[in-house]
């Protein structure tokens, strides 16, 4: 038996010598904010405050908050870093890039502490999903300005053999498996499924001509949501590890253990609030609220309650596993997120019921539309071959489940044949917003 832990003291802390660790650092943190971007001395000083407020780590909630926009806006007008930075640019090594999926991307300076900082939390979640040195580890991820591109130094710091294929072709990447035989994988969810379902199609036996035997996933709810890890560690016979990661921060930041009951956040190095995405009040363990961050070492741009876009459940209680830094359980992107008969829906809450139901394949599209001046929204999904099932039947049972599951019943579900969805290779686009009125 190995060691348990990367770092046992820092994983295994006690809260309340976390905390005081992290107000520690928050105030330093602040402080050089305050005194080194110009921004932050703006919105400070507009908001009231200055870095002598921090006394709890409440206090936090009395400085403004940060939003992507306002970064993009800051990146415009003082090329290329923006005004948030806090160190000149010679001191910065390294910048990821957002996908700009929601306007032009954003750069994320990392100086060269805190490029390794980033690489030695990567390290402690890989052990923390069993990797070993004397594991074959494939990452299987972006590397074209992806911030989870270079996750895999992490990988091989610790000590694994590491294969740097980014995202290249399937049967590429199959061939790969198959002539180097790594152990760990990282990809998608979707992907995970696209692969393993392309390797069959193929007539290669998953579990005895590959090696398989864990599957990290991030980008997408589905590493959480049990129904689609399941599908994914039977297609595979691996164990399935759900990371996150944000650009602005880290590319990954929180990440499971072995009992995959919520991810892990790295606490010694963030700060993390979660509060109602309408009123920015915190709410308690277990509600759902959007999360905001805010970095307790970052050299070369700190940040200062930023807001994820990520709606999350948290708790504080310490795992089985003996790590006391919170878990969070990632919901979905607010922007996902639509109010249907007063009810909060994400596509992941809609995921959870169809993977759910045998004579389902699982894959699944949901229409967002307005009927008659209201939100009403449409699910399709995919009748497994073979399913002995009615249509009439089946159709019954999925509203009934999503009825129960939402509080709320779908205008319309429509039943596909198995393979009329479209497969995603990277991340699966499955909300289709159609609405007239919002
Ligand atoms: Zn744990």
């Amino acid at each position: 038996m190995g060691k348990r832990y990367w770092v046992e003291e820092v994983e295994t802390i006690d809260r309340d010598q976390l905390e005081a660790y992290q107000l520690e650092h928050l105030k330093s943190q602040i402080k050089l904010a305050y005194e080194k971007s110009a921004y932050y001395k703006e919105s400070f000083e507009k908001a009231g405050v200055t870095p002598e407020d921090i006394k709890t780590l409440e206090d936090i909630r009395k400085f403004p908050i940060l939003t992507k926009h306002t970064i993009r806006e800051r990146q415009n007008e003082k090329p290329i870093l923006g005004d948030l930075v806090t160190v000149n640019e010679e001191k910065v090594v390294f910048i990821s890039s957002s996908s700009g999926s929601t306007g032009k991307p954003t750069a994320s300076p990392f100086s060269k502490v805190d490029f390794d900082e980033f690489q030695e939390v990567e390290s402690r979640l890989f052990w923390q999903a069993g990797m070993r040195p004397k594991d074959r580890y494939i990452h299987a991820l972006n590397f074209s300005l992806f911030v989870g591109g270079p996750d895999v130094i992490g990988a091989q710091n610790l000590g694994a053999l590491c294969i740097w294929a980014g995202t290249i072709p399937t049967d590429r990447l199959l061939f790969i498996l198959q002539e180097y035989q790594p152990n760990i994988i990282w990809t998608t969810p979707s992907y995970a499924w696209y692969l393993g379902e392309t390797a069959r199609e193929k007539g290669i036996d998953i579990k005895k001509d590959l090696s398989i035997r864990t599957i990290i996933v991030a980008g997408e709810p589905g590493g959480s949501i049990p129904a689609t890890r399941k599908a994914i560690e039977d297609l595979w016979g691996a164990d399935v590890y759900d990371f996150y990661g944000i650009s602005d921060i880290f590319g990954a930041c929180a990440a499971a253990c072995e009992y995959h009951e919520g991810l892990h956040i790295a606490e010694d190095h963030l700060l993390v609030e979660v509060v109602d995405e309408h009123t920015g009040e915190p709410v308690a363990e277990g509600e759902r609220g959007e999360m905001l961050l805010t970095t307790l070492r970052k050299e070369a741009r700190p940040m200062i309650r930023f807001k994820t876009g990520d709606i999350v459940t948290y708790t504080n209680q310490k795992c089985k596993c003996g790590r006391t830094h919170k878990r969070i359980n990632v919901v979905g992107r607010v922007d996902d997120m639509f109010i249907c008969g007063g009810v909060n829906v994400f596509p992941s809450d809609i995921e959870y019921t169809v993977r759910n139901i045998k004579d389902l394949t699982g894959e699944y599209r949901v229409t967002v539309l307005t009927d008659n001046h209201i939100t009403k929204f449409s699910v399709e999904v995919e009748k497994r071959i073979g399913a002995e099932t009615t249509d009439e039947e089946l159709v019954r049972i999925i509203a009934h489940e999503l009825k129960t599951h939402l509080g709320i019943k779908p205008k319309e579900v429509v039943l596909l044949p198995e393979g009329a969805l479209p497969r995603a290779t990277h991340k699966a686009k499955r909300l289709v917003d159609i609405r007239t009125e919002k």
